[in-house]
């Protein structure tokens, strides 16, 4: 078997909805959920999925890059 369960975002807005979805290669909807919420997929009880930014739990993921506001060392140089 080489199903593929792609998740898309449930997210509506007021004209139309959320265009993201996420194109797993899991057997079953359950693994394809786990693997969304590893992602930061939020899957509901009821089986509707939103996608990390529309779930607002996205979590900033390793090879993003992360741009820095405030330099670490700016506290202690203060002293
Ligand atoms: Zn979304």
């Amino acid at each position: 078997m080489s199903a593929r369960v792609t998740l898309h975002c449930d997210r509506l807005f007021e004209y139309s909805g959320c265009a993201s979805q996420l194109i797993t290669d899991a057997r079953s909807v359950e693994a394809a959920h786990a693997a969304g919420e590893r992602l930061g997929w939020l899957v509901r009880p009821d089986g509707t999925t939103y996608c990390p930014r529309c779930s607002g739990s996205a979590r900033p993921r390793p090879a993003a890059a992360v741009i820095p506001l405030h330099p670490p060392t700016k506290e202690t140089d203060r002293a």
